[in-house]
């Protein structure tokens, strides 16, 4: 069995309200909230593909991933 989980940590103290996670995010995972700050809309829908952790410019956004065989 092959399970693969993502966990999006996002640190709202760093973050600025870009829209740059939320906007490129291939999934559709990362929403805007009220704040203006990315929310989890659709959390199992993450393929892990990084693209927002590597692409927010305040580092507000972490990947975690857990792999098992
Ligand atoms: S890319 Fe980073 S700074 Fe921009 S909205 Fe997303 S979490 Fe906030
Ligand atoms: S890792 Fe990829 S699929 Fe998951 S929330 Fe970030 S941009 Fe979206």
């Amino acid at each position: 069995m092959n399970i693969k989980s993502h966990s999006i940590i996002i640190n709202h103290k760093w973050c600025k309200q870009c829209g740059i996670c939320f906007s490129l995010c291939p999934k559709n995972v990362l929403a805007m909230g009220e704040d203006g700050r990315p929310y989890l809309k659709n959390p199992t829908a993450c393929s892990g593909c990084g693209l927002c952790e590597l692409r927010c410019p305040d580092f507000a956004i972490t990947l975690e991933g857990a792999e098992h065989d």
